[in-house]
């Protein structure tokens, strides 16, 4: 039987990206397809949106969304079938979609731009808002898990889904706004949307979805403790049946390194040597020596979640043990300006780019040796499937999705030819000096780093098998209806 799924998203590649979250809202009406689900992403009518739009037709006309004038508007866009949320008032705006760049803060009006969202998600649902048909609803992320919380309180039979691709964004908005989100009285409880004397949009999402879904099975079993759940341990616990962890996969055409064309030279598993063009390419943009020592690089927010504060703080060691840094991210200015000072100090050993370079970060996958991701947490991750397919080898925190995806290179995987990268315990630096100590000997047996990469580039980061988890996971609930109750936990999917 086909399946009509909503997807109710802030961010989807190639239209809006800013992260994870829009690789995989890209990936996914894709990766469904093959398994009879067809996918209409719900999306908000930013300026690049409205422009990449084709063949739109009006679906249904607001005069009154929660306040504002919107309409809905279905179509294609980036080669998804979308429909765009158009409420110029909301989303009209130069910048970026979470942040006002004139003050670097998020947008003050989020909890309505993202409200919209997620009612406009319900009454499409519903048959209100044009005559789609609905089985499911898929909300991601805070702006998208309010539609769970509507389509709740409207009593709908239409059930929902909500992916958590980050528990350490919340959407926690002051109780003022309650009043506008068009919810009965009694959403605002602690069993409703109420969240730390606010409203939690995510938190309703996740009390009011038929399932949970997190990008991976390791963060799954994370998020239940303390230390990962951020104050939402406890409902996760409390619906732990309900919770399932799927791997993200990766878009394998987009990420392909036999065909990208932001490479110098492409290449595959039987011709590595090629990467060669790549790396000098890499040396010049970054101003780097040639030599012998590994480059490695990152590319990514930089945070204290990314651990990126362990990082700025063993430049100069990274560099007296004989390796190469090429940085290309964005985030707190602290970080972004040792960063920058640590170039200027190690000419030629360490480059940094700061901002966002889609095509850049295609050739430092293509051309780097290794990719450092030192993150304290890590949902899933994508830059370390992007670095086994392009025989980049990671480096990595032993947490979440880097844990389900990276196999140790200790003695025995090295022997048994299935190693495909590092995993270290703890970010620190210790551990984190230790990892690139252990990866710089690795590198100088080059048999061994062949097999590394060789192994890594043979990994299956395709979303074949987590696309029919998806799909599995919606006929189950879209067959038993709203209400239903899921029979199995997270290691069960
Ligand atoms: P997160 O979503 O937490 O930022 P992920 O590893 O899941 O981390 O996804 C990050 C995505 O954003 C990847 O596709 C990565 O290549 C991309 N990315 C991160 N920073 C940059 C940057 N500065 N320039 C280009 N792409 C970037």
């Amino acid at each position: 039987m086909s399946l009509r799924a909503l997807s109710v998203v802030s961010e989807a590649y190639p239209l809006v990206k800013t992260g994870g979250l829009a690789d995989v809202a890209g990936a996914l009406p894709a990766a469904l397809k093959p398994y009879d689900v067809a996918v209409t992403t719900l999306i908000p009518g930013y300026k690049k949106v409205m422009k990449a739009l084709q063949r739109g037709e009006i679906l249904h006309t607001y005069p009154d969304l929660l306040g504002v004038e919107a309409k809905l508007i279905a179509g294609t866009a980036g080669g998804l079938d979308v429909i765009v949320l158009d409420a110029p008032e909301l989303y009209g705006r130069d910048g970026g979609p979470y942040l006002d760049p004139t003050t670097g803060k998020d947008w003050p009006d989020n909890w309505l731009r993202y409200g919209v969202l997620g009612r406009a998600a319900a009454d499409l649902a519903e048959g209100r808002a044009g005559g789609l048909g609905v089985d499911i609803v898929h909300g991601h992320d805070w702006q998208g898990a309010l539609a769970s919380a509507y389509l709740h309180y409207d009593g709908s039979a239409v059930p929902s889904i909500v992916t958590i691709h980050n528990i350490a964004f919340p959407g926690w908005f002051p109780i003022e706004t309650f009043a506008h989100l068009g919810l009965p009285q009694r959403a605002y409880s602690i069993e409703g949307v109420e969240y730390f004397g606010g409203v939690g949009f995510l938190k309703a999402g996740l009390h009011t979805a038929n399932a949970i879904t997190t990008v991976s099975p390791t963060y799954a079993e994370e998020i239940r403790t303390k230390e990962f759940g951020m104050g939402l341990e406890g409902l996760i616990k409390t619906r732990k049946d309900h919770v399932f962890g799927i791997v993200n996969g990766i878009d394998t055409n987009v990420w392909n390194p036999a065909t990208d064309p932001n490479l110098a030279a492409q290449y595959d598993a039987r011709t590595l040597h090629l990467r060669r063009q790549n790396r000098r390419m890499l040396e010049k943009i970054y101003n780097l020596a040639e030599g012998f020592g590994p480059i490695f690089c990152v590319i990514s927010r930089l945070t204290t979640q990314k651990g990126m504060d362990v990082l700025a703080d063993l430049t100069d060691d990274l560099v007296a043990m004989g390796g190469r840094l090429a940085l290309l991210g964005s985030g707190d200015t602290k970080f972004e300006t040792a960063f920058i000072a640590a170039s200027n100090k190690h000419r030629g050993k360490i480059g940094v780019t700061i901002g966002y370079d889609e095509a850049l970060s295609h050739l430092m996958q293509g051309g780097a040796d290794a990719i450092l991701i030192p993150s304290r947490f890590e949902p899933c991750g994508l830059t370390q499937l992007y670095g086994l397919r392009y025989g980049c080898v990671p480096v990595a925190a032993n947490t979440g999705g880097l844990a389900d995806t990276i196999i140790d290179a200790n003695d025995a995987a090295v022997n048994a030819g299935v190693g495909t990268g590092f995993l270290f315990n703890g970010v620190t630096r210790e551990s984190l000096t230790t990892a690139l100590q252990h990866t710089i000997t690795r590198y100088a047996n080059r048999k061994v780093w062949k097999s590394l990469q060789e192994q890594g580039m043979r990994a299956d980061c395709s979303w074949t098998k987590s696309g029919r988890q998806y799909a599995d996971l919606y006929r189950r609930f879209a067959k038993a209806g709203s209400h239903a109750v899921a029979a199995s936990a997270v290691h069960n999917i």
